[in-house]
């Protein structure tokens, strides 16, 4: 501001001395307009230096500008401190960006930016191997032709992303593949591919490991089992001090029995998919059908089983495994109410799903144990579980089932006051026509 004060002062300064000896020597006009144009040349001439300085390009970012006094001083120091900001900005930018570049580049699993029209924008070298995608033709291509499973396309277009997707790998199916997707910026995507091959592969081998296991016990304890019956039959004939232990063994063989089956359920179900020709089931008549096989099997503990459910509702999926899911709430709940207790199994349905609730008045659970519920073998009381004849894998099974069905399993319960285990289905599980036959 200095120096433009000090300019407009000169140029004063300037123009007066020279009007005064212009009118000394009588000729005013003209020494103005010779004092105006040397001073317009001058300017040009400072455009000029600042102009080729500038046409350097890049080069004219490192040489220092002209050397120049006043306002033109001022200037081309301006201009040079703000090109040096500009070029301290851009280095440490390009650090940054180096730095995630060469980090990316280290990562075994593939890194790529898709834009907001589904297309390839970036990604690192772990994507070429993984993905076969290639630099620089591959970009700016559509992600769903270069990764052409179905499942992607599904997975890619419906932008749910909670869970990640994994299929084999483009072009070799012996591999197997992560893919986790998330959405930043204007409708971008970042997506994190991982190898998943031996993960999957351990994964199975676990599966296939306790079915194995599963089914070879099976021979075994039905030979034990038999034989325990048949001594069961003639426990009178046998010495008094074998009978506890007999009974106990027999007690056992029952419980081992029982595990064995359902571990075989719970591998068969985490191995086999549910088929697309799935049963159309009436809820109504299942719910019956499972009250009173319950109430069969706890006859002497009278509860009372109430079936709150509206006739018309019919759901699809595999009825066997409904089936299995809902009688093991069933009798989860008459097992842990005390005598007398009442067992309502209501279904209706909400906005969003279809829900199936069994409702005890029992002794309820604790809520520290009410997530760790599914796991398997995971109880509340061990000793009075193994009394009752649990296996501890019965709400595994029902959480497996429901979530073949798209479903969830949702518990809430309170200490003393009784239990409410909810199996949730999506509405896309009603089959609506029906429902609407029969209400007419
Ligand atoms: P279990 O064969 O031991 O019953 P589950 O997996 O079916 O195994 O249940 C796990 C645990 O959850 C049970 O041991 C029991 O402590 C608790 N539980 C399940 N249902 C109920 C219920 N209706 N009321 C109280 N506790 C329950």
């Amino acid at each position: 501001m200095q120096n433009w004060q000090n300019e407009i002062k000169r140029l004063l300064i300037i123009l007066v001395t020279v009007a005064v000896i212009g009118a000394l020597l009588g000729q005013l006009a003209v020494t103005l307009l010779l004092a105006l144009v040397t001073y317009c040349a001058y300017n040009l001439f400072q455009l000029r230096r600042m102009y080729q300085w500038l046409a350097q390009g890049p080069s004219s970012n490192k040489s220092a500008p002209p050397e120049s006094i006043g306002l033109w001083g001022d200037i081309f120091d301006g201009i040079y401190r703000l090109q040096k900001q500009e070029r301290k900005a851009s280095a440490y930018l390009e650090g940054i960006i180096n730095k995630a570049q060469e980090s990316s580049a280290a990562l075994e699993m593939a890194v790529i930016v898709i834009d907001k029209q589904n297309n390839l924008d970036w990604w690192n070298r772990a994507s070429e191997g993984m993905l076969g995608l290639k630099y620089p033709q591959d970009r700016n291509l559509a992600v769903t032709n270069l990764i052409r499973d179905p499942r992607f396309a599904e997975y890619f277009n419906t932008e749910n992303y909670d869970e990640p997707l994994k299929i084999n790998a483009p072009g070799d199916s012996s591999k197997v593949l992560e893919f986790q997707i998330a959405l930043f910026g204007a409708h971008e995507r970042l997506m994190i591919v991982r190898d998943v091959t031996q993960f999957h592969r351990l994964e199975s081998m676990r599966k296939d490991f306790v079915g194995n296991v599963s089914h070879e016990l099976g021979t075994p304890i039905t030979v034990i089992k038999g034989y325990l019956e048949a001594i069961m039959d003639n426990i009178d004939s046998l010495d008094e001090k074998w009978r506890k232990p007999m009974k106990q063994m027999h007690q056992q063989s029952n419980r081992m029995e029982s595990i064995v089956r359902d571990l075989l359920l719970l591998s068969s179900l985490e191995t086999r998919t549910l088929g697309k020709q799935q049963d159309e089931i009436a809820l109504s008549p299942l719910l019956f059908e499972i009250k009173n096989d319950t109430q069969s099997i706890f006859e002497k503990r009278a509860h009372e089983f109430i079936i709150d459910c509206p006739a018309g509702i019919v759901v699809k999926g595999a009825r066997s495994e409904l089936y299995s899911a809902i009688s093991n709430l069933a009798v989860n709940a008459a097992k842990y109410t005390p005598e007398n207790g009442v067992v309502v199994i209501k279904a209706s349905q909400s906005k969003q799903t279809i829900d199936i609730e069994v409702i005890d008045n029992g002794i309820g659970i604790e809520a520290e144990h009410i997530p760790r519920l599914t796991e398997r073998f995971y109880r509340v009381d061990s000793s009075r579980s193994s009394e009752t004849g649990g296996t501890g894998l019965g709400l595994a099974i029902v959480k497996h089932i429901l979530a073949r069905h798209d479903g969830e399993l949702d518990i809430s319960s309170e200490i003393g006051q009784g239990s409410t285990f909810n199996c949730k289905l999506p509405l896309a599980r009603l089959i609506s026509q029906r429902a609407k036959e029969e209400e007419e």
